[in-house]
C-alpha cells in the first residue's frame, strides 16, 4: 500500500486569499450598486511595454520558420538572456556575476520553492515573520520545519525575525544560529528596504556563522533611495553566502508570460562541492527551460527601448504608492513602506485587528486590502494596501478612506 508525504499534512490552511475572495463576491452579491476598488492582491495590471510585444512577435515569427525555429532551449537558458542579465543587472552594477552563474526559470516562486531541496533536510530556516509563505511552506513539505502550533501560528523548528515598528519592520539578528535565512528586500507585504550597510551586516553574520542567505530581490525595480542595494552582491564576501532569486513579473508586468533567475555564485560551497553543480543538476534533470519567445521578451527587458517602457510602468505604480501614502498619513494613518516597494503597508486604527479593519474597510469604503495576520503572527493588526492598481482607481480608493 502506497504512503503519501505526510509532510502536507502538517501544512495549515491556506485561506488568506480564498477567504478574502469568498467575503469579497458576499458583500458584492448582497450591494451589487457599490463598486468595489481591489488593492489587495500583488498583481500587477499595466500591459506589457511596446518593446516586449514586439520582441515576442519577432520571436513567434521565427517559431514559424523552418530555418529559425526552436526545440528544447538550454538547459540553464539562451546565452542572449543570460549575457543581458549579467551585463544590465549585475556589471553595471559593480557585481562580477557572469552569464554562466545565471539560471533562468519560469519564475521565483518556483524558484523560491524549489531552491530548499538542495540543502539537507536537518537544516534550519530563519524567516521574517510576517513572511511571502512560500518559503516555509515549501519547508514544511520536505519535513524541514518540525510541529506546528496552532496557538502561535510558528513551527517549533523555524527561527523567526518579527518585523514589526519597532525596528522598522527589519530583521534582526537572530539569537540561534539558522543554516539558511530567507530575506526578501525590498519586502513584501511591509515595503521596508535594507540599506546597504544593514544588508552587509547580515552578508557577515552568514559568512560567520556558516550560513547561506536565499535572497528574494523580486521588488528591486522598485527601489528608489541610493542607499538600498538592488543585488546582495553588492555587499562584500556575498559571493561566497548568498543565492540572489530575480523575477520578471513585477518589473515587466510578466505575472502570466512566466520569467525569472537564480544567481549562484560559484565560490559558494560546501566540504569542496559547489552549489552552482547541485543546482545545475536539479536544473537539468527536472527542468527543460523556459520558453524561447518568452526569454527574447526578456532580453527586450534590458533594449534602451525597452528599460526606458519599464521605467515608466514603474513610475506610473509607484505615482499610486506615493498617493496611498500622503492619502493615509493626511487622514491619520500610521503607513510605512511605498518608497522602494508598490507595498503600504499601515497600522489598523483604532485597536482593530487585521480582519476587523478588512471588513471595515470593505463595507464603508468598498476597498479591498490584504490582512497583515494573513502574512504571519507579527502581521496581526496590520493591513497590506497595493500601488497595482489604476491610477483612478488609487485616487477614488484613497478618497473614500479618508472620508470615512
Ligand atoms: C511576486 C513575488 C515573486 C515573484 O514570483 P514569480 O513566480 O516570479 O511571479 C517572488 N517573491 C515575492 C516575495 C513576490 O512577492
Amino acid at each position: 500500500m502506497f504512503k503519501i508525504n505526510e509532510n502536507y499534512l502538517k501544512l495549515p490552511g491556506s485561506y488568506l486569499f480564498f477567504t478574502i475572495g469568498k467575503k469579497v463576491k458576499e458583500y458584492s452579491q448582497a450591494h451589487p450598486e457599490k463598486q468595489i476598488i481591489r488593492l489587495g492582491i500583488g498583481d500587477v495590471t499595466q500591459p506589457l511595454a511596446p518593446a516586449i510585444i514586439e520582441a515576442m512577435h519577432g520571436a513567434v515569427d521565427e517559431m514559424g520558420n523552418a530555418e529559425t525555429f526552436r526545440g528544447y532551449a538550454p538547459d540553464l537558458g539562451y546565452e542572449f538572456l543570460r549575457n543581458a542579465i549579467s551585463r544590465n543587472d549585475y556589471k553595471a552594477r559593480g557585481c562580477g556575476i557572469s552569464a554562466d552563474e545565471i539560471f533562468i526559470s519560469d519564475g521565483a516562486k518556483c524558484d523560491s520553492g524549489n531552491i530548499q531541496e538542495i540543502f539537507s533536510v536537518d537544516n534550519r530556516i530563519a524567516v521574517c515573520d510576517p513572511v511571502y509563505p512560500v518559503y516555509v511552506d515549501t519547508n514544511v513539505m520536505a519535513g524541514r520545519t518540525g510541529v506546528y502550533d496552532g496557538k502561535t501560528e510558528t513551527w517549533s523548528d523555524v527561527i523567526y525575525m518579527p518585523c514589526l515598528a519597532e525596528n522598522d519592520f527589519l530583521p534582526e539578528l537572530p539569537k540561534e544560529t539558522p543554516d539558511l535565512i530567507y530575506l526578501c528586500f525590498p519586502n513584501n507585504p511591509t515595503g521596508s528596504a535594507l540599506k546597504r550597510e544593514q544588508l552587509q551586516e547580515w552578508v557577515d553574520y552568514a559568512n560567520k556563522v556558516g550560513a547561506v542567505i536565499i535572497y528574494d530581490a523580486a521588488y528591486e525595480a522598485y527601489i528608489s533611495q541610493e542607499d538600498v542595494p538592488h543585488s546582495i552582491y553588492e555587499c562584500a564576501g556575498a559571493k561566497h553566502c548568498a543565492i540572489e532569486l530575480h523575477s520578471f513579473s513585477k518589473n515587466a508586468g510578466f505575472t502570466g508570460v512566466r520569467l525569472g533567475y537564480t544567481v549562484i555564485p560559484k565560490e559558494l560551497e560546501c566540504d569542496g562541492v559547489t552549489l552552482h553543480s547541485l543546482w545545475a543538476r536539479r536544473h537539468g534533470t527536472k527542468y527543460n527551460g523556459a520558453p524561447y519567445i518568452v526569454q527574447r521578451a526578456g532580453e527586450a527587458v534590458y533594449s534602451e527601448a525597452g528599460k526606458e517602457q519599464l521605467k515608466q510602468q514603474v513610475a506610473y505604480y509607484m505615482k499610486n504608492a506615493r498617493y496611498i501614502l500622503d492619502g493615509l498619513r493626511e487622514a491619520g494613518y500610521t503607513v510605512s513602506g511605498g518608497v522602494n516597494a508598490p507595498y503600504i503597508w499601515l497600522k489598523a486604527p483604532k485597536g482593530m485587528t487585521s480582519w476587523e479593519f478588512f471588513d471595515y474597510l470593505l463595507e464603508n469604503a468598498n476597498v479591498v486590502g490584504t490582512p497583515g495576520s494573513g502574512f504571519g503572527p507579527s502581521g496581526e493588526t496590520y493591513f497590506r494596501l497595493t500601488a497595482f492598481g489604476s491610477y483612478e482607481n488609487t485616487v477614488e480608493a484613497v478618497e473614500r478612506i479618508k472620508a470615512l
